[in-house]
């Protein structure tokens, strides 16, 4: 069963214009079969799209015809047969068989529908997951999200990012806070990394200069909403003799190179979704936090409670004052920068002339935050004030501190949520259909 004697080409890789008359091996599931009495089609679907297998009764083979009728949908089978321009038919060519293999017969009925004519709830289709991804749609989101994470890399490394993977078992929490899975570790207690936030400034001392990771970041927060999982996979970046400004900028134009090559190398994958994708305009529009307030507090009547210096962003007002910039200048991207210092946390760098703000940011998508960013605190002492203005206990931050002590050039990164990422982008309802097997409060199976 060699991948040679199985597949010549993928479903879309024929193009009926110079492949007519050729003769191909195609292999897949049996997606549909129809039997319309003088003529018989199998669709078969491979993760590129749908081919269809045309046999005419009075001119196929009888023992190939009642083997081809006998197909189980949603069965792998192996085509072989000649290519035939036919413009009705998918991509444009049918495929008229001389063999068809059944490789591994599919039982039935199936847990689920997977041709789009019965629409199961989230949950079904979580819960029967691998059959849920042969879905046409489901399939259009994650090659999407392949080429996202392929485009960041890219963009990264060529401006001169490397890659690193950092510890996901840790012993201390990157921010204190609660929001953590404790896990027993031999003898004692470590737990699963919220961030890579301190492993990727301690290799800003190292002189590593411009670092990014993409993996997962664990957070066990209780709360159940459409836009947060517990495990969730973070692209992350740190650079040196960089400030906020810097880094942002870095953010907006790797946002835009990731819309452009989705455009430009997902067309199908859209179509399929439905999605007619607009690439965001630069620079991404800035406003300051008290900026925010102030809008809030006096053109946006609908807010309920009027905000205060100090007081977080919340979920209403993230989305009316997303409606308002997406209004007033047709963009869904946008920044709010110089937040408190007391609401972000102590590794962000206090601003040199109002130190009760920072020099930090959100990078905001009309209904919610996508990233997080800041100039780092690269001063020791300044870090330790920091730490302990958030009750923190320094001791328990030696193996972060001590690089800053031997040489830590200043520093800035940020954040993003790669699921946050596609789901905006493909404007799915659920951050869950951005993960191909999510963690949240109910699910930790499949
Ligand atoms: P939020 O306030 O929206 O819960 P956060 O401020 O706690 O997010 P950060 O710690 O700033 O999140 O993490 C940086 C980015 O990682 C976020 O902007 C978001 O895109 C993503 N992220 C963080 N937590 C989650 C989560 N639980 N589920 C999905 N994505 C997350
Ligand atoms: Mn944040």
């Amino acid at each position: 069963m060699s991948l040679k004697n199985l597949r010549t080409h993928f479903v879309s890789e024929i193009n009926p214009a110079t492949d007519d008359g050729k003769t191909v091996v195609l292999s897949g599931w049996v997606h549909e079969i129809r039997d319309l009495g003088g003529i018989c089609f199998i669709v078969l679907r491979d993760r590129s799209g749908r081919a269809q297998i045309t046999m005419v009764k009075k001119k196929t083979d009888a023992q190939l015809l009642d083997d081809a009728k006998r197909q189980s949908r949603e069965s792998v089978i192996s085509v072989v047969g000649t290519v035939k321009a036919e413009a009705k038919a998918p991509n444009g060519y049918e495929i008229i068989p001389t063999t068809i293999t059944l490789i591994n017969e599919a039982a039935s009925p199936l847990p689920m529908d997977t041709t789009g004519k019965v629409d199961a709830e989230l949950d079904t289709r979580l819960d029967n997951r691998f059959i849920d991804l042969r879905r046409e749609e489901s399939t259009a989101v994650f090659l999407i999200r392949s080429q996202v994470q392929k485009s960041i890399r890219e963009f990264l490394y060529e401006n001169k990012f490397m890659e690193t993977c950092t510890p996901k078992i840790v012993a201390a929490a990157t921010e204190g806070g609660t929001d953590l899975f404790p896990i027993s570790y031999f003898d004692r207690e470590a737990f699963l990394n919220q961030s890579p936030q301190l492993f990727k400034q301690m290799l800003m001392s190292s002189g590593f200069d411009r670092v990014f990771e993409i993996g997962p970041i664990f957070r066990a927060e209780e709360h159940d909403t459409r836009k947060h999982l517990n495990e969730a996979t973070s692209i992350d970046i740190e650079m040196s003799f960089a400030d906020h400004e810097d880094v942002m900028e870095i953010l907006e134009e790797m946002i835009v190179r990731v819309y452009t090559d989705v455009a430009e190398k997902c067309a199908k994958s859209l179509e399929v979704l439905g999605v007619d994708l607009k690439i965001p305009a630069l620079p991404f529009k800035k406003y300051e936090y008290e900026e925010v307030l102030d809008i809030i507090n006096n053109e946006i009547p609908e807010i309920e409670t009027k905000m205060v210096f100090g007081d977080d962003i919340g979920t209403q007002a993230e989305h009316l004052f997303g409606e308002y910039v997406f209004n007033k200048t047709g963009e869904s991207h946008y920044f709010i920068t110089a937040w408190p210092t007391k609401t972000k946390p102590f590794y962000a760098m206090p601003n040199a002339e109002r130190p009760e703000i920072s020099n930090s940011f959100d990078m905001m998508h009309r209904t919610m935050e996508l990233s997080s960013g800041a100039q780092r605190a690269h001063l020791y002492d300044v870090l330790c004030d920091q730490i302990r203005a958030k009750g923190l206990n320094v001791d328990s931050f030696e193996f972060y501190l001590k690089p800053f002590q031997f040489g830590m050039p200043p520093h800035g990164g940020f954040g993003v949520g790669c699921e946050r990422l596609v789901m905006t982008m493909l404007e799915l309802d659920n951050v869950r259909e951005a993960v191909l097997f999510p963690r949240d409060r109910r699910r930790l199976s499949p």
